[in-house]
């Protein structure tokens, strides 16, 4: 009795049950879940018509069930393979095999349901078991096609699930494992129930339990070992560190690179009194999301520098609004900001000394003046003079360490408000206040750094300059160009080293330019002229002078060769304005020689830049050549400057000019650093004295017995003797006396323009 009523009971429930995810799975938008519907559908009737036949009381009745019973249990399983396939993601079964299914489970049906009137399948017959009727079905051979065909569709279901379930993950097991198990117990209460004559069949329990089973897996089912894996993976993975704390405020997650970073044990995690830190020493359930930014060192008393942290809190909350838990998710910024940091240092200073670059001087000099627009400055720079040469000779290594020596120099020597940099090359700069600029501090720097290379026994020249910055809008470049004019008026000139800029340095540099500027369009315009200075014997007659380059402005002013040849030497325009001069003196030798006057020479001067930038030869016989007068009477003049800058080459350009018949004179004989000794390897034809040097010495007797040695050397050696300066009477009979011929100097003319030149010595 009981067992009766509690299995319809049961199978009640279940018919609902069934019945109801029926429904929904139809609703559902899986279209891929209608077999699962279609089964449901089908079970539901198929346990509708067991619960009929255990319940029956006429054994037409059972047959009628028992019929729908077998036919629907077909339908149902056929479904349950074809979802098990589905489901697993097996191979589908192919359509010719699908067909035969389809047609035996027809048959099957019909010889069910033929069954009702003919009983070949089963028969029904009654039962007293504890008592109770019920009408049981005792099978006959023929039924067997309906075994094969359930058992043929069950069996292929359980070895799909099995060999899915042992190729999946473990995770997987929840989602097959239990469907398997189900099937397998419903199998084998099934054969229970043939085999021990039970009042009811328990397996269509088990198959109510499969098929809802089938519901919750296929349909609610949501893998959440598959998300927490998911989950797992993806904060293992994460460039930030992950770490998350319950509502106990336990750290129950950190991943690797939190670990690393927070310093927690894999076991422990016990790293909640920094996590606290950060939320403000408040409990995280009272700590509202946030995201910021702290400084973070391990260990406290470690000396490396603290990694920037970039800290977004966030709590978890439930659907209830609960609080579960939170999250930090650190963004380690460090290596980051370290490079915004490196590019911004190497943006800002010099690579070699770490001092700041030009850009960033400039803009720290700028920044200052705006701040303390009342403040008095000075720009003071510093040059190294023979810088070019510690490169040359040493190496670059060596220069760099004498870059970086100044540069340290510099830096000890600062008041913390000065502004330094270095500019470029061997150039640096400071801005001071004006009360700190003290000369006889930076005596004691280049003191001190002259002797940088003493031990390459190169003493240093470091040049000072110094503008007081009497206008703070000027560019803070031009600042520093005016403190370079200053170097500029004491670069070379013995002792001196440290200067300070004045309006009349500008003045000189602004004549300086208008020189340089104005030579082209100077000699365009015929404004160069030359001027001869007679050469003459002992009686004033002459027949030769030297050309001396005279520039006649516009106004009628005469500008003298010592205002503008040092410029022009110094900028190299220097050749441009000698070639002129050689074809002003070639012109007037043509003219002479085409009037029929071939006895008389010009001499020309040739400035040691002269050699850098024009080829001599070449440019010499070229232009004998071109007006057609002999070389013999274009006179060159060189000092011996000239000569001792390149010796080995000047000697071999001497040598080829004078095989080409020029006449060589060595200007200023005695005033450079040339040697006597040099007379001996250097064939010219003419020595050049002048008499100024006499009067330089303190010991006139001393030198006047010098000026005697070397006339009589010069006439031992073949050359003549030309005394320049001669002043006076005195000079002229003294000279005389020590053997010379020939005299050039005021005492006899003035250099004189060409024309007054010819009226009176022609
Ligand atoms: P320098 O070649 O030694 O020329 C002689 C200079 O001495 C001339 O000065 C001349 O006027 C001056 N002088 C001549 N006699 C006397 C005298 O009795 N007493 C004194 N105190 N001075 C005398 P200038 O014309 O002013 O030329 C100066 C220097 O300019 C020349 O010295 C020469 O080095 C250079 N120079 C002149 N013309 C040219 C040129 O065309 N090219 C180059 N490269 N340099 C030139
Ligand atoms: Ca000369
Ligand atoms: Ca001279």
């Amino acid at each position: 009795m009981l067992d009766r009523y509690i299995f319809i009971l049961l199978l009640t429930v279940f018919i609902v049950l069934t019945a109801v995810f029926c429904v929904k799975s139809g609703q559902s938008k899986n279209h891929k879940l209608w077999r699962a519907h279609v089964m449901l559908g089908a079970t539901s009737v198929a346990l509708l018509a067991n619960a009929v036949v255990v319940m029956s009381q006429f054994p037409t009745l059972s047959y009628v069930f028992y019929a729908v019973y077998y036919a629907t249990f077909d339908v149902a399983v056929f479904f349950f393979l074809r979802f098990c396939t589905e489901f697993t993601g097996t191979r589908k079964i192919h359509p010719t095999r699908l067909l035969v299914l389809k047609i035996l489970i027809i048959i099957d049906s019909i010889l069910c349901f033929a069954n009702i009137f003919v009983h070949f399948y089963f028969t029904i017959s009654q039962h007293f078991i504890n008592g109770e009727n019920y009408y049981k079905p005792t099978f006959l051979a023929p039924y067997y096609f309906h075994v094969a065909i359930s058992t043929f569709m069950i069996l292929s279901s359980v070895a799909i699930l099995i060999i899915k379930l042992f190729n999946s993950a473990h995770i997987y097991w929840d989602k097959y494992g239990p469907i398997l198990i189900l099937v397998i117990l419903m199998t084998a209460l099934n054969m229970c129930h043939g085999s021990f004559g039970w009042a009811t069949d328990k397996s269509v329990l088990i198959y109510a339990l499969v098929v809802l089973g089938i519901y919750r897996n296929a349909i609610i089912y949501s893998p959440d070992e598959l998300v927490h894996s998911a989950m797992m993976t993806f904060a293992s993975g994460l460039n930030d560190a992950l770490a998350v704390v319950d509502c106990d405020e336990n750290c129950i997650y950190a991943n690797e690179l939190a670990r690393t970073l927070l310093g927690l044990q894999k076991g422990d995690l016990d790293g909640t009194d920094l996590l606290h830190n950060w939320c403000g020493g408040k409990k995280c359930i009272d700590t509202p999301d946030f995201v910021k930014y702290v400084d973070f060192k391990l260990d406290e008393k470690s000396e490396d520098k603290p990694r920037h942290l970039k800290i977004y809190y966030r709590r978890m909350i439930d659907t209830h609004g609960r609080f579960e838990g939170s999250t930090f998710q650190i963004r380690d910024l460090t290596d980051e900001i370290n490079h915004i940091e490196q590019d911004k240092y190497r943006a800002t200073h010099d690579s070699l000394t770490g001092l700041y670059n030009r850009d960033w001087f400039t803009i720290l000099c700028e920044n200052e003046f705006k701040k303390n627009p009342y403040n008095d400055y000075v720009m003071v720079c510093l040059d190294i003079g023979n810088f070019k040469f510690v490169n040359d000779l040493f190496g670059p290594q060596v220069g760099d360490q004498v870059l970086n020596s100044i540069g340290e120099e510099i830096v000890k020597r600062a008041y913390p408000e000065d502004i330094y940099g270095r500019m470029e090359n061997d150039h640096f700069a400071i801005l001071m206040h004006r009360d700190r600029f003290e000369i006889s501090q930076f005596e004691e720097t280049e003191e001190k750094m002259s002797g940088v290379l003493e031990d390459l026994n190169f003493p240093l020249t470091i040049y000072v300059g110094a503008y007081h910055v009497t206008d703070k809008t000027i560019p803070i470049s031009v600042m520093c160009d005016r403190a370079h004019m200053a170097i500029d008026t004491v670069k070379g000139k013995a002792g001196k080293t440290i200067a300070v800029y004045t309006e009349d340095i500008r003045a000189s540099r602004l004549k300086r330019q208008d020189i340089i500027s104005g030579l082209d369009a100077a000699i365009e315009n015929g404004e160069i002229k030359i001027y001869l200075q007679a050469q003459t014997d002992y009686e004033g007659k002459s027949h030769g002078a030297e050309a001396l380059v005279r520039w006649g402005r516009e106004d009628g002013s005469m500008v003298y060769p010592n205002e503008f040849i040092p410029v022009l030497e110094d900028s190299g325009a220097i050749a441009k304005l000698d070639m002129r001069v050689w074809e002003l003196a070639c012109i007037e030798l043509k003219k002479w020689q085409d009037a029929g006057i071939d006895d008389y020479y010009i001499s020309v001067n040739i400035s040691p830049k002269d050699f850098y930038y024009i080829d001599l030869y070449k440019h010499f016989t070229g232009l004998v050549k071109k007006y057609g007068i002999p070389a013999k009477k274009l006179r060159l003049e060189i000092t011996e400057t000239a000569i001792m800058m390149n010796l080995n080459r000047q000697l071999e350009v001497i040598s080829s000019l004078r095989n080409a018949g020029f006449i060589m004179e060595i200007d200023d004989f005695g005033s450079g650093y040339s040697s006597l000794n040099m007379l001996k390897d250097i064939r010219v034809d003419v020595l050049k004295i002048d008499m100024a040097f006499l009067g330089k010495s303190d010991d006139d007797i001393r030198s006047r017995d010098i000026l005697e040695y070397i006339v009589g050397l010069a006439r031992t050696l073949d050359m003549d003797v030309i005394v320049e300066g001669v002043e006076t009477k005195e000079h002229l009979e003294m000279m005389k006396s020590m053997g010379c011929e020939t005299y050039q100097g005021y005492y006899f003319s003035k250099p004189i323009p060409v024309d007054m030149y010819e009226e009176q010595y022609m």
